[in-house]
């Protein structure tokens, strides 16, 4: 028996009975409760692996109200979300518990499947068990703005590039520059953990100028080596302030003797959320020197159709979110399907971010996506690696 233990927590005796059996069945140990209250009263610290089965609809105190509480906790259990109401409430609560950085395993609707529940409490138990106590969990608050701007100048930052491949062709025709940190005691560290730090504390620019040099050398080494794909590379919002980057790009690029539209430059759609005026006058002269525009995790941010249709954007990428979903969530299907209907109509090349099975493909195939970028089809590798993963057979 595995000491993982599941909290259940549902207003129907029934429903938690049959939960208890499912757990049981599992090999995990169960605990039951009908009331909020009563567990968070008798249950102050979750031991480490544990998961909370959470009815969101309860009277009394609601699922949204316990995951508040949960986020204020030292260990929160991870959740399984359960509800009769439609799949909408779940996605809202879903994304409600991950900006309180809960970690959520997943929702489900009532009647739920029991095969699945059962699945996901088996898997969890495997990944909790195969997870390696970390020697030195690294931790974004331990780097410090000096240590990253030591990184930046040393050259401890490095570039990995993910292939994109033409879903009609299955060949290579871009790739996207992702940023690593070579940490001397951490290893290699992926940018969620140092992006926002460089963003907040204004050494943002310096690396975005940092990766468009790399990136601009690195598109004429493989055209040297007689690889012609296309680079991108992401830029945040504060870089959509300086106007003279524009300027800086063209030259870079006149000097190395490239093509402007070898070049993407991907904007996420919540950094455009700024200064629309000097986002625009930016974007704009970045287009007319023939510089590439994409707009990333497309549907997560908040822009208007209007917005979109002024932003001269080449591209658009759909979140991630929605491509992993789109098979089992009609929600997420109808968006991916939207998303490259109105890309199209605006002229714009469809990405679509996070393909990691050959159903998502097909589905995105069928629906007329563009390009395909995901672990399906290749990983971020280094440099060197690209000139051998120019087509794919799928
Ligand atoms: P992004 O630009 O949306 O990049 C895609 C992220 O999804 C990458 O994570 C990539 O490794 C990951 N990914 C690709 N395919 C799959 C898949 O099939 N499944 C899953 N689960 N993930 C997949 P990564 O490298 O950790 O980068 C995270 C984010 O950090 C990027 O998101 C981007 O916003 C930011 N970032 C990375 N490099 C830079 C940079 O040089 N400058 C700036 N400003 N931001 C950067
Ligand atoms: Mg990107
Ligand atoms: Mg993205």
């Amino acid at each position: 028996m595995n000491n993982i233990i599941v909290y259940l927590l549902d207003d129907e005796p029934d429903l938690l009975e049959l939960f208890a059996d499912v757990v049981e069945y599992a090999g995990l140990e169960a605990r039951c409760f009908t009331q909020a209250k009563v567990l968070l009263k008798e249950v102050t610290e979750f031991e480490t692996g544990s998961i909370l089965v959470l009815d969101l609809h309860m009277p009394e105190m609601d699922g949204i109200e316990v995951m508040r509480r949960l986020a204020l906790m030292n260990s929160p259990p991870a959740l399984i979300l359960v509800s009769g109401l439609d799949t909408g409430v779940l996605h809202s609560a879903e994304q409600l518990g991950e900006a309180h950085n809960l970690e959520i395993i997943a929702s489900l609707s009532k009647p739920v499947p029991i095969g699945e529940f059962r699945e996901l409490l088996e898997n969890h138990a495997k990944n909790v068990e195969n997870t390696p106590i970390s020697p030195k969990k690294i931790e974004s608050s331990a780097i410090t703005v000096s240590e990253l701007q030591c990184a930046i100048r040393k050259g401890q930052l490095i570039l990995h590039y993910q292939p994109q491949y033409e879903i009609a062709t299955n060949k290579l025709v871009g790739v996207e520059a992702l940023v690593r940190w070579q940490h001397p005691e951490y290893g290699l560290v992926p940018p969620d953990h140092f992006i926002p730090l460089a963003e907040e504390s204004g050494l943002i620019g310096e690396l975005t100028h940092w990766a468009i040099e790399q990136v601009v050398y690195q598109e004429k080494s493989w055209q040297a080596e007689g690889l012609y794909t296309a680079v991108s590379v992401n830029i945040s919002a504060a870089d959509i302030t300086s106007l003279t980057l524009p300027e800086q790009l063209a030259t870079l690029l006149a000097a190395q003797e490239l093509a402007p539209d070898r070049i993407t430059l991907e904007v996420t759609e919540s950094a455009l959320m700024g200064e629309l005026i000097t986002s625009l006058d930016i974007l704009t002269r970045m287009r007319l020197k023939g510089i590439r525009l994409s707009i990333d995790d497309f549907g997560t941010g908040y822009s208007s159709l209007s917005q979109l249709h002024r932003l001269p954007f080449t591209e658009l990428k759909i979140d991630q979110s929605f491509v992993s979903n789109m098979t089992e969530d009609k929600e997420a299907k109808a968006i991916v399907r939207t998303c490259i209907i109105l890309g199209h109509e605006l002229n714009m090349t469809i990405v679509a971010e996070g393909v990691e099975t050959e159903d998502q493909l097909n589905l995105l195939r069928q629906m007329g996506c563009d390009i395909a970028q995901g672990y399906l089809l290749s990983r971020p590798v280094t440099a060197d690696k690209i000139i051998h993963l120019q087509h794919i057979e799928l």
